[in-house]
C-alpha cells in the first residue's frame, strides 16, 4: 500500500510518497512560493532532482503538479495514481477536538475550521490541502495527523494558565503544545534504544530546530511541553522570543507605539537568537560568529543552552526522574557543541556525555558515557514516517 504524506504551509507544500510494505520513501519533494511569482516544484524520485518552474496560483494546482510528477514518464515512480491508497496530512492545530490521528470527514473539516482562530496561519493551508485532494482524488481516503494531539494527555495543572478559568472556557486559552508527532516518534525510538517497553520509561525529548520545544514523556504519554497556546512559548528560538514576562509586551507596545499585529510580528520574527545575537536566526551562523569572538553570538548560544537546561531540570522534577534525554531536529541532531553546553552540569541527573561519541551527526546514536545512569540519545526525527504510519493504520481496511 502506498501512502502520500502532505505538509501544506501557507506558501509551500512538502510531500513524501511511502511504500508501506517496507516503509521506503519512493519520492519526495517541495513546492515553494505557491501563489507568488517564481513558484517552483523540486521533485526527488531518488538521488536525482527535477526542478519544475511554472505558475502555481494555489494549493490545488501545487498538488496537481505533485501528482503529475509522481506518474510522469520521465521522473515518475507510479504507473497510475490509483496506486496511491491514502493521503496523510500534517495538521498543525487540533485544539481539544483531537487526541489522535483521524480519518478526514466533513465533521473533521468543520472541527478544523473551528480551530482556525487558534492557528490562523497554519490551519487554513492544511484545510486547503485536504480539499484539493478531495477534488483531485475523490475516492482516496485521507487522514489528519495533528501536531497538538500527542500533548492532549497533559493534566490540567500543566495545561492551564494562571488566568481566570472563564477564559479557558470562553476562548480555549490553555497550553496545547506542538511538534507532537516528532516528540512521539523520538520517544518511541528512545524506548527501543533503551530496550525497554515505552510504558516503563521516562523520557525528556528536546526538539531543537528553528522552532524548538521540549516534552516530558511519562511512560509514552506527554505530561508537559514547553510550547503553549501558540508555538511562541517556551524556549527562545530562531526568531521567536519564547518565555517572557508578559508585562514586557504591553510596555513595549506603549513605548514603541506598536499595533497588535506589529507586536506579534516582533515576538515571532525579530526576537530569539536573531534578536539577541544580532547575527542570524540560523544556529550555524551563530556558532561560526561565536567562534570568531562575536560576544553577542556567544551570549545567544549560552542563553539558549541555559533555557534548555532549565526545562530539562523542571521536567526531570515533574517526571520524578528520567531514563533518557533525546536530542532531535536540525540543531539537536547536528550540533555537538550545543549538546555539550546543555549537558554540562547535569551530572546530578546521572547525565554524562562521551565526548567522542557525541561527535556524531544526523544518525541515531547513544552519546552517553558507558557508566552514565541516564542515557543521552541523538535521534533524527521523522514526522513524515509517523504520519504515513498513522494514515496506513486508519485507512488500510477502507479501500
Ligand atoms: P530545523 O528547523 O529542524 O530544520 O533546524 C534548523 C536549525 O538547525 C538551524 O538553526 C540550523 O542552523 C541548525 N543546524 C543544522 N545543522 C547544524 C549544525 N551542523 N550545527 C549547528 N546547527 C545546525
Amino acid at each position: 500500500m502506498k501512502v502520500l504524506v502532505l505538509n501544506c504551509g501557507s506558501s509551500s507544500l512538502k510531500y513524501q510518497l511511502f511504500d508501506m510494505e517496507n516503509e521506503h520513501v519512493l519520492a519526495k519533494g517541495l513546492v515553494e512560493r505557491i501563489g507568488l511569482p517564481g513558484a517552483v516544484l523540486t521533485h526527488r524520485p531518488g538521488s536525482e532532482k527535477y526542478v519544475i518552474e511554472t505558475e502555481i496560483p494555489n494549493h490545488q494546482k501545487a498538488i496537481e503538479l505533485v501528482l503529475q510528477a509522481l506518474v510522469s514518464n520521465k521522473h515518475g515512480v507510479l504507473k497510475s495514481l490509483d496506486e496511491i491508497s491514502a493521503v496523510g496530512h500534517r495538521v498543525v492545530h487540533g485544539g481539544e477536538d483531537f487526541s489522535g490521528s483521524v480519518l478526514i470527514t466533513d465533521a473533521v473539516i468543520d472541527a478544523l475550521r473551528r480551530n482556525i482562530e487558534l492557528a490562523p496561519l497554519h490551519n487554513p493551508p492544511n484545510i486547503m490541502g485536504i480539499e484539493a485532494c478531495q477534488n483531485l482524488m475523490p475516492n482516496v481516503p485521507q487522514a489528519g495527523v495533528f501536531d497538538t494531539a500527542f500533548h492532549q494527555t497533559m493534566p490540567p495543572q500543566a495545561y492551564l494558565y494562571g488566568i481566570p478559568y472563564e477564559y479557558y472556557q470562553k476562548y480555549k486559552i490553555r497550553k496545547y503544545g506542538f511538534h507532537g508527532t516528532s516528540h512521539k516518534y523520538v520517544s518511541q525510538r528512545a524506548a527501543a534504544m533503551l530496550k525497554r517497553p515505552i510504558e516503563e520509561v521516562k523520557i525528556i525529548t528536546c526538539h531543537l530546530g528553528n522552532g524548538a520545544s521540549i516534552a516530558a514523556v511519562d511512560r509514552g504519554k506527554s505530561i508537559d511541553t514547553s510550547m503553549g497556546f501558540t508555538p511562541l512559548e517556551g524556549l527562545m528560538m530562531g526568531t521567536r522570543s519564547g518565555d517572557l514576562d508578559p508585562a514586557i509586551v504591553s510596555f513595549l507596545m506603549e513605548k514603541e507605539k506598536w499595533t497588535t499585529e506589529e507586536t506579534s510580528n516582533f515576538l515571532n520574527k525579530r526576537c530569539g537568537v536573531l534578536g539577541l545575537s544580532g547575527v542570524s536566526s540560523d544556529f550555524r551562523d551563530i556558532e561560526n560568529a561565536a567562534d570568531q569572538g562575536h560576544e553577542r553570538a556567544q551570549l545567544a548560544l549560552e542563553r539558549f543552552a541555559y533555557m534548555v537546561k532549565k526545562y530539562i531540570g523542571s521536567y526531570a522534577a515533574v517526571l520524578n526522574g528520567v531514563d533518557a534525554i533525546v536530542f532531535t531536529a536540525g540543531l539537536g541532531e547536528n550540533s555537538a557543541l550545543m549538546r555539550v553546553k546543555i549537558c554540562e552540569g547535569l551530572d546530578y541527573l546521572g547525565v554524562k556525555l562521551d565526548l567522542d561519541k557525541n561527535y556524531t551527526r544526523g544518525i541515531e546514536a547513544d552519546v552517553s558515557a558507558d557508566d552514565a545512569k541516564t542515557r543521552v540519545f541523538v535521534i533524527p526525527t521523522n514526522e513524515e514516517l509517523m504520519i504515513a504510519r498513522d494514515t496506513y493504520e486508519i485507512c488500510r481496511d477502507l479501500k
